[in-house]
């Protein structure tokens, strides 16, 4: 199989590409990215034809795609808060390069096409668990781009008879997921602030609640629907129904780490949702075989990673 990971140099990707390296039936694998979020040194020591670049870029894909078997389609700018201070910059990357990518697949015959999407999509939709069928209702222009990215994908599907998987994913976490920039998530910032004994900040009184998804779990999932080729225009929910409040992430970070953490709190964040949880029967009517981690089996991989390449890298 030859497989293109777009956005491939990046949290979730590099995770990826590496859970495919081990795969016998993968022969091939390509990684387009222009490294905005992403960085080449998560890719070291993997066998990938790198296609550096954006995927608003059609000719860099038609090179990248040609002879694919399927593409994962993971790049985007990622996170709320940007899409607020530069929304087009969102709109260009996340929904007009999903226009991009679909249209190269089709002139590249049609690989299979699995997207990310996002839980952000529910955004003011406050029933839970969130069920695939309920209302979307974006709260965010981040949220906009991801519902954009699902509704190609099935118009593509429908029009065009590519074969696609759009997931819908909820909060990832896990080993190289950076927590030095202004956008990053709570596992990481928390854990880094918790080994180098700085507080951690809470946005609001902490009760939110998340959904969270440990990445090689995600890579279970992504592996198996490409390796059976699964085709489903509707979004899937990737994530197993596992709610904890933010206020109760805390001890899992504090056991793993074996340091007490300090509390700081600060204003709620514009677009965040109050409450995630993920109805997962879809997922696991596609996927039974697939086992998720536990927070904490996915804390502690975070903590182990975070000491032995992000502390022992910055002291050495
Ligand atoms: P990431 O920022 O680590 O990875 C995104 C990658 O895409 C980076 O390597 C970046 O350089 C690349 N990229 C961005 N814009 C690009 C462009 N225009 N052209 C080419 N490359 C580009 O983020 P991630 O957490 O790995 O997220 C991967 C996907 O999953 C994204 O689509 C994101 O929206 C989605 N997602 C992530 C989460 C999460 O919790 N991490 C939750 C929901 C959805």
């Amino acid at each position: 199989m030859q497989i293109v990971i777009t956005g491939g140099a990046g949290f979730i990707g590099s995770n990826l590409v590496q859970a495919l390296a081990e795969q016998p039936h993968v022969t091939r694998l390509r990684v387009v990215d222009n490294l905005c979020t992403g960085d080449k040194a998560n890719l070291a020591g993997l066998d990938v034809d790198f296609f550096e670049g954006d995927v608003q870029d059609a000719a860099l894909l038609d090179q990248a795609f040609h002879g694919a078997d399927a593409v994962v389609h993971l790049a985007a700018l990622p996170s709320v808060p940007r899409s607020l201070q530069d929304p087009l910059a969102s709109h260009h990357a996340n929904a007009t390069g999903t226009l991009q990518v679909l249209e190269a697949a089709r002139r590249a015959g049609g690989p299979h096409v699995i997207a990310a999407s996002s839980s952000s999509v529910y955004g003011s939709n406050p029933h839970l668990p969130k069920h695939e069928d309920l209302a979307t209702a974006p709260m965010s222009p981040y949220a906009v781009t991801k519902l954009t990215t699902e509704a190609y994908l099935s118009a593509y599907h429908h029009s065009f008879g590519l074969p696609v998987l759009p997931f819908r994913f909820f909060n990832v976490y896990g080993p190289g997921q950076r927590a030095d920039h202004p956008y990053a998530a709570v596992i990481p910032k928390w854990i880094s602030a918790a080994l180098s004994g700085e507080p951690v900040t809470i946005h609001g009184d902490g009760t939110q609640t998340r959904d969270f998804t440990y990445v090689g779990t995600i890579c279970h999932v992504l592996i198996d629907a490409l390796l059976r080729r699964v085709v489903e225009p509707r979004p899937v929910n990737l994530a197993f129904g596992t709610r904890i409040s933010l206020l109760d992430l805390i001890p899992e970070i504090e056991t793993a780490t074996g340091r007490l953490v300090r509390r700081e709190h600060l204003s709620d964040r514009v677009g965040d949702v109050p409450h995630s949880q993920a109805d997962s029967s879809h997922l696991r009517a596609l996927f039974p075989t697939v086992a998720p981690a536990t927070l904490e089996e996915g804390v502690s991989a975070t903590v182990d990673w975070f000491r032995t390449s992000v502390i022992s890298s910055a002291s050495s």
